[in-house]
């Protein structure tokens, strides 16, 4: 969402960057957030047709999707941009990425016109991944009627995981998803509602901020980011979510906004 009242937090969807200290980058997903990025990324090396991005997708529901057309290091030449993901059911990765580009909607038309060499490629979930300069492993998480990819990510002895798009079955945390968030330095983790709202929307494929409160307690992480915040919910509902949160555990968190760098 936009409009004043969603300033402090943002209102782009999911577009997650990692940087390790040698300057390697990694992407988690293409939602609206990319377009920011973007901009910091051609004023360096993406600008000049030199940069390399891994992009790991969760899944392709369109708010994870929708910056792709706008992300303009697609558009440079000699930049080397591979885009990782799981096989959505009944059709390829690739085939989702061309019609999303097709000219009904998009002048794109089609991912062999993107300047940057470009190259989809289908995971596993539950193998790690050969990630030049990172440490990834991932694990299959339910999200309503599907499934989505969670990841763990490990550069310079910082780990990180990102668990989104996620609703457990009964709200219980599956083993794939406290294994994978064991002992992380942080755990983003779905955080859409409230317990009252999660009551009204079970079923969506989304967490309540308790269901992000037990698996950083279980997993034992050092810091807890509440993520994926639900559209209607205004910077000052943020606020207080956050501090209804804090009194009910003892793991540090915050919810997390837009433009926050986060060191290790
Ligand atoms: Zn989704």
């Amino acid at each position: 969402m936009s409009g004043a009242d969603y300033l402090r937090y943002g209102g782009n969807t999911t577009a997650v960057e990692f940087v390790a200290a040698n300057g390697r980058r990694l992407l988690i997903d293409l939602g609206t957030g990319v377009t920011e990025l973007a901009k910091q990324l051609l004023a360096a090396e993406f600008g000049e047709g030199k940069g390399e991005l891994p992009i790991l997708l969760t899944h392709t529901h369109l708010d994870h999707i929708q910056g792709l057309p706008f992300f303009t290091p697609f558009f440079v030449k000699g930049n080397r941009i591979s885009i990782m993901g799981a096989e959505p059911i009944g059709i390829s990765l690739t085939d989702v990425f061309q019609n999303q580009l097709n000219p009904h909607y998009s002048p794109l038309n089609g991912l062999e016109n993107l300047a940057a060499g470009v190259t989809v490629h289908t995971i596993y979930p539950g193998n790690s991944l050969p990630v030049e300069g990172f440490e990834v492993s991932t694990a299959s998480v339910p999200h309503g009627g599907m499934w989505t990819t969670a990841f763990r990510i490990t550069a310079d002895g910082t780990t990180v995981v990102f668990l989104s798009d996620v609703e457990y079955p009964e709200s219980v945390p599956t083993v794939e998803a406290l294994a994978l968030a064991k002992g992380a330095d942080l755990l983003i983790h779905d955080a859409m509602f409230s317990e009252e709202e999660y009551r009204k929307r079970h079923g969506w494929g989304h967490s309540s901020v308790n269901t992000a409160i037990e698996v950083a307690e279980r997993a034992d992480v050092a810091r807890l980011a509440l993520f994926h915040h639900n559209p209607d919910s205004v910077d000052t509902v943020i606020d207080a979510m956050v501090e209804h949160a804090r009194e009910r555990t003892s793991v540090p968190l915050y919810a997390a906004a837009e433009g926050t760098y986060i060191e290790p």
